[in-house]
C-alpha cells in the first residue's frame, strides 16, 4: 500500500494498492498474449479506439481535471488544459501511424529480387511515468505505443496514481482489451520490479537519477531504453528586444506548473545593458501571480507536489545568499500545512550557485547578468543538462546563429516551455536518450525488418 496525499493540505485522500513481484508476473504474461492478438487488429481499428480515448477524456474534463488537482496541486486552470491538450497529440499520431506502419519497397533494379522493409511493434513494453504532467508525458507514449501494435505495462508515478487509475480505466472504456493496456501501482521498487520483466522496451520519463538506475539495471537486456530526465533550461535576453514583453513570457515559463516542468526555465542570462529593467519587469510580472488554493480557476502557482523538494529550494536559496545572490522575491516555503514555497527570484546569480547547476523543479529562478552572446553561450552550455535553450532578440539570424551552437534538443527564439506534437522532443547529456513526439516518437515503437526476396523457377 501506498499513500495519495493532496499537496495543498497535506491531508491524505486515499492509501492505493501496490504491485508485487507477482502480480506483475502474471500481467506480464497476460500483456504477451494480449499483444499478439492487438497487433493483428486493422490501423483504423486501433485509430478508432485511441480516438475514442481521448473523446472520454473530454467527456470527463472536468471531473479528471480536479482529480489531478488534487493529488498533484496542478492548479485548475492548467490541469483542465493538460487535458485539452493531448486532442493534438492524438492527432497527431492517428494521422501518421498507417504511414509509418507502411511497407516500403526500395527495390532498384533486378527482375526477380525485391527488397522491402516493414515495420513491426516492439512487443509488450513498459511505460514509467513522472506526475508532473501524467497525461502529457503518459501519451506521449503509450498513445504511439498502443497504436503500433504494443501492449503497455503503464507504471504512473506515485505522486499521480489516481489519474493513472482513470487514464487506464478510459482505455478500457474505449476498447483497448484488458491486458494489452495494464495499470502497474507502487512507488520505485515497483518500478524496478517492472524492469526486470521480459519486456520489449522500457520508456521511462522521469529524474536523471531514476533513469540511470533503470539503464544499469536493463543494460543486459538488449532492448531499447528510452529516457526523457529533467532540465537545467537556460534563456538568454538580448539588448535589442522588448524587456517587458520578455519579462512576461519567461515569468510563465518560469513559474508555470509551479515551476516543475521538464522544461520550466531555470536560468536566464541578461544582457548588462538591460539588465537593471529586466529585473524590475520579472519581478513586477511574477508579484501578479496568484499563489495559492489550486482548485481556484484563478490561482496560477500551488503547492509543490512533493513534500521534501521544500527543503531543496530552502537549500538553494541559502546558498544563493552565501554566494552573493540577491533575493528580489520570495526566498521561503509558506506557512500552513500545504507544501507552498513562494515564487523566487535571484538577482546575482553565478555557477557557484546551487540553484544555477541542479535542477530546481520548483518557483524559484536565478539571474545573470552577461556582457555579450559570447559568455552567454559559454554559461548556457556549463551544464549536465541539454533538454531546451531559448534566446529573446529581434534578429532571426542571430538567434539561429546562437542557437545553432547550444548543446539541447530543442531550442526556442522568443519563447520557452514548450512543446510541439510535431517536433521531435528529445534530451541531450543528463538530460536523456532518445525521442518523444514527431514521427520520430511513432518509429521509436515499432522495429523495422529487412525483406530480401527472390523468385526463383523450378
Ligand atoms: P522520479 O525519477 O522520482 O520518478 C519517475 C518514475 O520512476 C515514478 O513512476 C517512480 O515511481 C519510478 N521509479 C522510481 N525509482 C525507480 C527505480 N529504481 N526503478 C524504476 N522506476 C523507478 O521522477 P519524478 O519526480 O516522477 O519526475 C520529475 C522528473 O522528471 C524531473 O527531473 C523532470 O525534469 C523529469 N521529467 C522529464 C520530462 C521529459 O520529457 N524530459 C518530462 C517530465 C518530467
Amino acid at each position: 500500500m501506498f499513500v495519495v496525499v493532496n499537496p495543498a493540505t497535506g491531508k491524505t485522500i486515499l492509501e492505493m494498492q501496490s504491485d508485487d513481484q507477482k502480480s506483475i508476473e502474471a500481467k506480464m504474461a497476460l500483456a504477451e498474449n494480449a499483444q499478439k492478438k492487438w497487433q493483428k487488429t486493422s490501423i483504423p481499428m486501433r485509430i478508432g479506439i485511441v480516438k475514442k480515448w481521448n473523446d472520454l477524456l473530454n467527456a470527463n474534463l472536468e471531473k479528471l481535471a480536479k482529480i489531478l488537482t488534487n493529488e498533484t496541486g496542478k492548479p485548475i486552470s492548467q490541469s483542465l488544459s493538460e487535458i485539452r491538450s493531448v486532442s493534438a497529440r492524438v492527432d497527431f499520431f492517428t494521422k501518421h501511424v498507417e504511414a509509418v506502419l507502411e511497407t516500403s519497397c526500395v527495390s532498384e533494379t533486378g527482375e526477380f529480387t525485391q527488397e522491402e522493409i516493414s515495420c513491426e511493434p516492439l512487443g509488450v513494453i513498459a511505460n514509467i511515468s513522472a506526475w508532473n504532467y501524467p497525461y502529457f508525458v503518459g501519451a506521449n507514449v503509450f498513445v504511439p505505443a498502443l497504436l503500433m501494435g504494443n501492449a503497455v505495462l503503464y507504471k504512473p508515478s506515485e505522486f499521480a496514481s489516481i489519474t493513472g487509475h482513470h487514464i487506464a480505466q478510459l482505455m478500457h472504456e474505449a476498447g483497448v482489451p484488458e491486458n494489452v493496456f495494464t495499470l502497474v501501482t507502487g512507488v520505485g521498487d515497483v518500478g524496478a520490479m517492472l524492469v526486470n520483466q521480459n519486456v520489449d522496451g522500457i520508456f521511462f520519463t522521469g529524474s536523471h537519477a531514476t533513469g540511470l538506475k533503470i539503464l544499469q539495471q536493463a543494460r543486459e537486456k538488449m532492448i531499447p531504453v528510452q529516457l526523457e530526465l529533467g532540465g537545467k533550461d537556460p534563456t538568454y535576453v538580448c539588448e535589442d528586444i522588448n524587456i517587458e514583453k520578455a519579462a512576461e513570457s519567461l515569468a510563465e515559463g518560469v513559474f508555470y506548473n509551479t515551476g516543475q516542468s521538464c522544461c520550466s526555465v531555470e536560468r536566464i542570462y541578461v544582457h548588462q545593458s538591460v539588465y537593471a529593467s529586466f529585473l524590475e519587469h520579472l519581478v513586477e510580472k511574477t508579484r501578479r501571480f496568484i499563489v495559492g488554493d489550486p482548485a481556484d480557476e484563478k490561482t496560477f502557482i500551488g503547492p509543490l507536489t512533493r513534500k521534501a523538494q521544500l527543503s531543496i529550494l530552502e537549500k538553494q536559496v541559502t546558498d544563493a545568499r552565501s554566494h552573493g545572490g540577491r533575493v528580489l522575491l520570495g526566498g521561503e516555503r509558506l506557512k500552513g500545512d500545504g507544501y507552498f514555497f513562494a515564487p523566487t527570484i535571484v538577482a546575482e546569480a553565478n555557477h557557484d550557485m546551487i540553484c544555477m547547476r541542479e535542477e530546481s523543479f520548483g518557483p524559484i529562478i536565478g539571474i545573470q547578468k552577461v556582457a555579450d552572446d559570447e559568455e552567454a553561450l559559454a554559461l548556457m552550455n556549463d551544464t549536465d543538462y541539454g533538454l531546451t535553450a531559448g534566446i529573446y532578440c529581434h534578429s532571426q539570424t542571430r538567434a539561429r546563429q546562437f542557437l545553432s551552437q547550444v548543446n539541447t534538443g530543442s531550442v526556442y527564439w522568443n519563447c520557452c516551455d514548450r512543446v510541439s506534437p510535431r517536433l521531435p522532443w528529445t534530451g541531450r547529456k543528463n538530460s536523456g536518450i532518445g525521442s518523444t513526439l514527431s514521427l520520430e516518437g511513432l518509429r521509436v515503437f515499432g522495429r523495422v525488418k529487412a525483406w530480401h526476396l527472390r523468385a526463383v523457377s523450378n
